[in-house]
Formats: C-alpha cells, sequence, structure tokens
C-alpha cells in the first residue's frame, strides 16, 4: 500500500484509509449520497423493465401487436436493459408478440386472397 492510498471526508474534511466504510473523525458513511443516487437509478430502470414486461403481456393477449411495440420501445428506453431481467423478457416477449402480429396479418391476408 502507497501513501496516495486515502481518502478525504466530504464532511470534514479528514484523512482516511482508502478501505475504511466510515469516516474516522466525524463518522460519516463513505459514498452514501453515490449509492443512494444509483439505487434511484436503478429503481427507474426496474420500474421501466416491469412495464416493458406488462406491456409485451398485453401484446400477446388485449393489446395485440400495440402493445408488443410500446414493450419493445420501453424496453430499449431502459437504461440497464443489458442487467435488467425484466426489460430483456419485454423486449423479447415485443418481438415475439410482434411476429406473431405479422404472422397473423400475413394468415389474413392469404385467407382473405386464397
Ligand atoms: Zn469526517
Amino acid at each position: 500500500m502507497s501513501s496516495g492510498d486515502v481518502k478525504y471526508c466530504q464532511n470534514c474534511g479528514s484523512k482516511n484509509p482508502i478501505e475504511q466504510k466510515f469516516c474516522g473523525e466525524c463518522g460519516k458513511t463513505f459514498n452514501g449520497s453515490t449509492k443512494e443516487k444509483m439505487s434511484t437509478e436503478q429503481k427507474t430502470g426496474m420500474a421501466q423493465g416491469i412495464i416493458s414486461f406488462v406491456l409485451s403481456l398485453f401484446g400477446l393477449s388485449c393489446l395485440p401487436f400495440l402493445g408488443s411495440i410500446a414493450a419493445v420501445i420501453t424496453g430499449f428506453m431502459t437504461a440497464d436493459r443489458k442487467t435488467n431481467n425484466f426489460a430483456k423478457a419485454g423486449i423479447i416477449i415485443g418481438f415475439v408478440g410482434i411476429s406473431l402480429g405479422i404472422i397473423g396479418i400475413l394468415i389474413g391476408i392469404y385467407a382473405a386472397l386464397a
């Protein structure tokens, strides 16, 4: 460990070892505000992911095609979609719903022409 491995308390400005979780001087938790901000972003992403997932289910039931398109759009708008399983499921089920919708339209056209 080098002498550079220190951080300064945002509250009282005292020097602390880098691995310290609390300030030795005033007892304030380090990076508390950063953690809080991240969890808010994660909550927003989780809410968007769930909305995408629910819309994708609507796309397969009471809101065909439109629900699926909305699910895919909401899924791609989710900031943490690469790690958000709800958003991933929403995008995948949304695409399945769109595919089924297109197949349904094609079958309808075929049936109308036949
Ligand atoms: Zn402090």
